[in-house]
């Protein structure tokens, strides 16, 4: 069946055009605001981050399937998420679900030192060889792990971002959190989750939620089982 695409038009510019036209159509139309997110979004090639039979759709206003049945997110969930993340040059920032590395790529690309874990084997290396090809390799530590309870390894982070739905957020990541630290976390059942924002105050930490959003399990001791 052929289906009606409505990014069709968009799949014949070349990658750069396309690139131009997401940030504009789907991040600032939509209330991204920073300008430097925006330079992120429009800088970070998400072609190079998605498998070749899906590179038409790169730039398209959806989640992409990236093999291992995991995704690549919508281009505004990155956006708003790297937003609500508030990152600043040089913040160490824990991301828990590496999938592609375009995440990753985008806090890096801001001037974030990022380590993201991932837990799917065969998502690592093609995750870490697109970074390095990007020089971004330096900047972002791949490692396979369960990420669910965070990475008590290397506290204080300035920021977590959990790029996986979790049925409720784990204490161990706010405890992870350096003060005026930030995670930002879809919590709620499968299928369908709320974005929540975590900023802590000392021994206190404030929650804000953030719009309804989909995201595949986060699977571990901190989030679904398997
Ligand atoms: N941020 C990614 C998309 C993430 S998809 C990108 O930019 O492409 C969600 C990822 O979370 C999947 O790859 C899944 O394997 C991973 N994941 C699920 N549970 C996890 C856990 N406990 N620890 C680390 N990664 C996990």
């Amino acid at each position: 069946m052929d289906r009606w695409r409505p990014n069709r038009w968009l799949s014949r510019q070349d990658p750069d055009a396309a690139r131009a036209a997401m940030v504009a159509d789907q991040l600032r139309a939509r209330g991204i605001a920073d300008e430097r997110v925006l330079q992120a979004m429009g800088a970070v090639p998400r072609d190079a981050f998605v498998p070749d039979d899906a590179r038409r759709d790169a730039y398209a206003d959806e989640a992409l399937p990236i093999g291992a049945g995991q995704t690549i997110s919508q281009p505004y969930m990155v956006a708003l998420m790297t937003e609500l993340l508030d990152v600043r040059p040089g913040d160490r920032i824990l991301e828990i679900g590496t999938g592609s590395g375009y995440q990753a790529a985008v806090l890096a690309w801001l001037g974030a030192r990022v380590t993201t874990l991932g837990r799917q084997a065969r998502l690592i290396p093609e995750a870490r060889a697109r970074l390095e090809a990007l020089g971004l390799g330096d900047s972002v530590e791949i490692r396979l792990a369960d990420g669910s309870l965070g990475d008590p390894a290397g506290v204080p982070w300035d920021g977590i971002i959990v790029t996986a739905a979790a049925p409720a957020i784990p204490d161990a990541l706010r405890e992870q959190l350096a003060d005026g630290g930030r995670l930002v976390i879809p919590v709620g059942p499968r299928g369908r989750q709320i974005l929540t924002v975590v900023t802590r105050h000392g021994q206190e930490w404030t929650e804000r939620p953030d719009g309804a959003c989909v995201f595949v399990p986060l699977i571990g001791a901190g989030g679904f089982e398997a």
